[in-house]
């Protein structure tokens, strides 16, 4: 298996090339060459496995370059009911990934009981270990500099504390988050963890991020490396659990399924898309976003308009409030007939702060070909959707699941079961819950008290020497 620039003009590689860079250097997005396509009875065998076991079949398909054993070891060691064990009460912690029926084709396919309660985490941890594993291999070591608003930094840091060759910066707005987010990051005492609060805004983060990667000289020298949204690897790992998720929600595999998806960057549900493509059946993906409804507004009118950061709103939903989807470019290669000469073209306004507009072309009349559909939610809408959820099923759920649960009720069809990701718990956005609910959200027994414990965390100006001397003293 090789992959390939959406934009055509890089040298094709393989899963263990891409796995520590991020952009390919013709500033696209890597993609395998083809889909693999799985058969009916790849499906027949693949029903009965354990997560572990589905995750090396799925992933087996795409990463061609790590022995089996290996890979198998790797997986093994990533998918265990001892790090997924946040599930509801009565649940199988060793399903990985359980679902949650709240009434007769009406699902919830819980993906955030691993260490930070996000959904982030099935992907992240994987990438931990892959990393430590590849590293290893090559005697190499990486710095991996981020800056988070929460869910990615701390998700990135339970999966990457204690790896050997690893070490990770994250920089995160001080004082902008939530204390469960802060003490979550900041309670890690692992030597290879760096906590930078930084004095001003998310942005103001991120753009030291950017400077610190724009800076060639010292990214070679120091081996700077990013594990943001764009990385294949997350995406190929999110493939797994829509192959399960369909297992749980079906009894035969001549059945369809619907699932909904709250997006922000369009990682998540790009994974979908692509066990579509290799012939999972699924009848529709459901795209739900917030207040920031660019995908939205392009799967109802073929208009890509990214907004300018200061148009960003600020939600209660805060993991999708994105102003550009960073992985929606995967997409539209596929939408595009995979003419890299048109991802260009229509990604030369984007790059230029522009959009583009596909309304009206042959490409929005094959939109149904994919099976996607769209809507959006608001504050209001999340605040219904948890009171109606707890009302109707006694299910608590967070504000992105409130989202994708509003939007998949407008999509159901008879017949076809509908099963509502679920990419965080309640707890992590509690201040919303008490608004919706009048009351707290419960945690994990061994998260109370957590903002008590001794944090380990830098404050720094917002300065982009001063965060690559931290880096080049190794922290300290
Ligand atoms: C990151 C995140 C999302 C959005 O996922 P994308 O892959 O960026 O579309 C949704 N919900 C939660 C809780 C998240 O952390």
């Amino acid at each position: 298996m090789h992959y390939i620039s959406t934009r055509g003009h890089a040298e094709p590689q393989t899963f263990c090339d891409i796995l520590l860079g991020g952009l390919a250097p013709d500033g696209g997005l890597y993609l395998p060459d083809h889909y693999p396509q799985v058969t009916a009875s790849d499906l027949a065998a693949w029903r009965q496995l354990s997560y572990a076991d589905l995750a090396f079949e799925v992933l087996s398909r795409f990463i061609t370059d790590i022995p089996a054993e290996d890979l198998r070891d790797i997986v093994g060691s990533t998918y265990t009911a001892q790090t997924y064990k946040h599930c509801r009460p009565a649940c199988n912690a060793a399903d990985i990934t359980p679902l949650t029926t709240l009434e007769p084709g009406l699902h919830l396919l819980e993906l955030s009981n691993g260490p930070t309660l996000a959904f982030k985490d099935m992907a992240m941890q994987l990438l931990g270990n892959l990393f430590e594993y590849v590293l290893e291999k090559r005697g190499e070591t990486i710095n991996i500099l981020g800056a988070t608003s929460g869910d990615t930094g701390s998700a990135a840091e339970y999966a990457m504390r204690g790896k050997k060759g690893v070490r990770v910066f994250m920089l995160s707005p001080h004082g902008k988050m939530s204390a469960f987010q802060r003490a979550q990051m900041y309670s890690l005492q692992d030597a290879n963890i760096c906590n930078i609060a930084v004095e001003g805004m998310f942005d103001d983060a991120q753009d030291i991020v950017k400077a610190v990667s724009n800076d060639a000289a010292f990214k070679a020298r120091y081996k700077i490396g990013a594990v943001n949204s764009i990385n294949w690897a997350r995406v190929a790992a999110q493939i797994v659990y829509y192959f399960k998720g369909y297992f749980e929600a079906t009894t035969s595999n001549t059945e369809r399924v619907a699932f909904s998806v709250p997006s922000g960057n369009f990682g998540n549900i790009c994974a979908g898309h692509i066990a579509r493509m290799m012939g999972l059946p699924i009848e529709r993906l459901v795209l739900a976003t917030n207040e920031n409804d660019v995908l939205d507004e392009f799967f109802k009118t073929g208009l890509y308009r990214p907004r300018a950061t200061a148009e960003t709103h600020i939600t209660s939903s805060p993991s999708m409030d994105i102003s550009k989807a960073s992985n929606f470019e995967r997409f539209v290669f596929d939408l595009v007939g995979r003419d890299p000469e048109i991802v260009r073209s229509l990604w030369r306004n984007v790059d230029a702060g522009g959009a583009f507009d596909l309304g009206g072309t042959v490409h929005m009349a094959n939109l149904a070909k994919y099976g996607m559909v769209s809507g959006r939610s608001n504050h209001a809408n999340r605040l219904a959707t948890i009171q109606d959820v707890w009302k109707k099923y006694a299910t608590m759920i967070d504000t992105h699941t409130a989202d994708g649960m509003k939007v998949a009720l407008e999509y159901r069809q008879p017949g076809i079961p509908m099963v509502v990701l679920e990419t965080a718990q309640a707890v992590k956005f509690a201040e919303t819950i008490v608004e919706a609910l009048g009351c707290e959200p419960g945690r994990p027994a061994e998260m109370e008290g957590i903002e008590k414990l001794p944090q380990k965390v830098k404050v720094m100006a917002a300065d982009v020497e001063a965060i690559k001397g931290i880096i080049a003293r190794s922290c300290n």
